[in-house]
């Protein structure tokens, strides 16, 4: 029967059980579109990472000699939708039978059910990517008031025995986050060379003709992002072997000469499914094995939580609570997102720097993103959807049920607390002790108000103050509020007004 596959572009997984036979009756369709470089402002280095890493994986699967269809975005043929596309492509090739692989996000779900309004003999198939089905997350908590992230984590090291010792785990403790909470000394920063760099100037040419709207910069000649499996492959080896013995000791760190440190940079090959989780996980798990004290447990439990605890954890979610999920907005916030994050002209350096970042390599790390800039958006009110439409266009491994999970959730609590127990709110102190961000800047970290005074410490009372009646009753915060409470009324006063009139000027700061 004569049957036309779909590969969506973060479908890249070579060892899908499709390709482990070639038949003449076979052919994969994949397709640039500018449904998907137009649903939201990306960076040009997603873009092109996207559109590089297709046609790489379409030629891999000619060579091993597979019929595929490609659409480039400035085909003529190009219906630029989804479903018109494949509509064309059915019709003109006598397909009989058009199969998919159950898409990540919930606007390509839509859309790919109704392919069975238009075509006949429609299926779709697991894509063998990730490590628990759509609704385990949301059966595992079946009955209970609420997620907990740490008994799925939990569950999860059971069924697949990861850094297990028969039933207990391995050292004794499950988590050892306590031990990862370092700044980092300058002797230790790594201020690396790229491992690779791809020439994608014909593509981003391409790109600029066809007229696509995009942020941030690329240096064509320069692209250091992987682009096939074997790049894939290379980022995760340089990984176990370079970075993985002080990745949990500096994974919170955050400074100005070295936009990377010993972070793994393995989301964008992970979330387009050319890297398997597992296979991540067990390199990761087997250098703990073969040299314990160099790959210590704190830095490799640390970087197995992320992959099979966050990670899956955040695509269960989004699974149970979409798609009401997107329109969450716990406290109301309604304020714009300031301009200074598309262009990163701002005095406060922290914002500064990791804006700057961002937009010059599609990156930045989780406690950047967590504890600078959504920190940042939480405590100034930002409109969440502003602030999730920003998330998923900068980042190079932004896609929808990753990005929304850890925007709306774990960084705005919009959720209200499905994601996370609290807020994640701080003052200048804890980016001062993670980083050395407030040693260059303007504002005075010390100073809740007056000249100077580093604007997250006014705005941080006049989040609880302004949310009391959401917050004061969360177990987790309770301390926060007693310690407000035990303020002078002036002082109060004081933090308060400063505060207001940073929101009244916020273009400004
Ligand atoms: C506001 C906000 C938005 C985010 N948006 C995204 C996003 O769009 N896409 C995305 O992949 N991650 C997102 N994250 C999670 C995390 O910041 C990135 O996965 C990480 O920075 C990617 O860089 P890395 O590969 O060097 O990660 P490392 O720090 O080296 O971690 C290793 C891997 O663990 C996984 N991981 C770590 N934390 C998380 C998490 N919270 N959720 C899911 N997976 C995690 C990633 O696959 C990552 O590659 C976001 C976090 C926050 C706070
Ligand atoms: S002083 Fe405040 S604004 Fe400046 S870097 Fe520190 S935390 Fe950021």
């Amino acid at each position: 029967m004569k049957t036309l596959r779909l590969i969506l572009g973060d479908q890249l997984n070579a060892s899908h059980s499709w390709y482990k036979e070639k038949s003449s009756d076979v052919t994969y369709l994949l397709m640039e579109m500018r449904q998907e470089t137009d649903y939201v402002q990306h960076h040009i280095q997603k873009v092109l990472g996207f559109f590089a890493a297709m046609r790489a994986f379409a030629e891999a699967l000619r060579a091993a000699g597979h019929q595929v269809i490609y659409i480039k975005l400035d085909d003529k043929k190009n219906k630029q939708g989804l479903e018109e596309n494949i509509q064309a492509v059915f019709e003109e090739g006598d397909f009989i039978h058009f199969e998919y692989q159950l898409p990540d996000e919930y606007r390509l779900d839509q859309q790919l059910k109704s392919i069975g309004e238009i075509l006949p003999n429609v299926s779709a198939i697991d894509t063998e990517h990730f490590l628990t089905h759509r609704s385990f997350l949301a059966d595992f908590f079946n009955g209970k008031k609420t997620y907990l992230m740490e008994s799925f984590y939990r569950a999860m090291r059971k069924e697949y025995d990861i850094l297990m010792n028969d039933k207990e785990p391995e050292g004794g403790k499950w988590n050892y986050d306590k031990e990862n909470r370092n700044s980092i000394p300058k002797e230790d920063l790594l201020q690396e060379q790229p491992l690779f760099v791809n020439d994608l100037t014909e593509l981003a040419k391409m790109l600029e003709e066809q007229g696509i709207q995009t942020i941030g910069s690329v240096e064509g000649k320069h692209y250091i992002w992987p682009i096939n499996r074997k790049q894939a492959r290379q980022v995760l080896q340089h990984f176990v072997q370079v970075l993985l013995p002080k990745f949990g000791l500096y994974q919170d760190a955050m400074h100005t000469d070295d936009p990377f440190l010993y972070h793994a940079r393995l989301s964008f090959a992970l979330n387009t499914k050319m890297l398997h989780p597992l296979e991540v996980i067990q390199a990761v798990e087997k250098a703990y094995y073969e040299n314990p004290a160099l790959n210590t447990l704190p830095q490799v439990e640390g970087f197995i939580r992320q992959i099979l605890g966050w990670r899956e954890y955040m695509r269960g979610v989004y699974w149970a609570k979409m798609p009401d999920y997107a329109t969450l907005n716990f406290f109301g916030h309604e304020r714009k997102l300031p301009a200074y994050f598309w262009t990163g002209d701002t005095q406060m350096n922290c914002i500064k720097h990791a804006v700057d970042q961002s937009l010059q390599h599609a990156y930045a790390h989780h406690i950047q993103r967590l504890m600078v800039t959504g920190n940042f958006l939480l405590l100034a009110g930002i409109d969440p959807a502003e602030v999730d439409a920003w998330y998923l266009g900068i980042y190079i491994d932004a896609i929808e049920w990753v990005e929304i999970t850890n925007t709306r959730g774990m960084s705005q609590f919009a959720d209200g607390g499905i994601v996370g127990t609290k807020p994640y709110v701080s003052s200048a102190n804890y980016i001062d002790k993670m980083s050395n961000y407030c040693s260059g800047c303007k504002y005075d970290k010390k100073k809740k108000y007056g000249k100077d005074a580093c604007p997250f410490n006014s705005l941080y009372w006049h989040f609880y103050d302004r949310n009391e009646d959401k917050l004061a009753k969360n177990p987790r915060i309770g301390m926060m509020y007693r310690t407000w409470e035990k303020m002078q009324p002036e002082e109060k006063q004081k933090i308060l007004r400063q505060a207001e009139e940073y929101l009244s000027n916020i273009e400004t700061l």
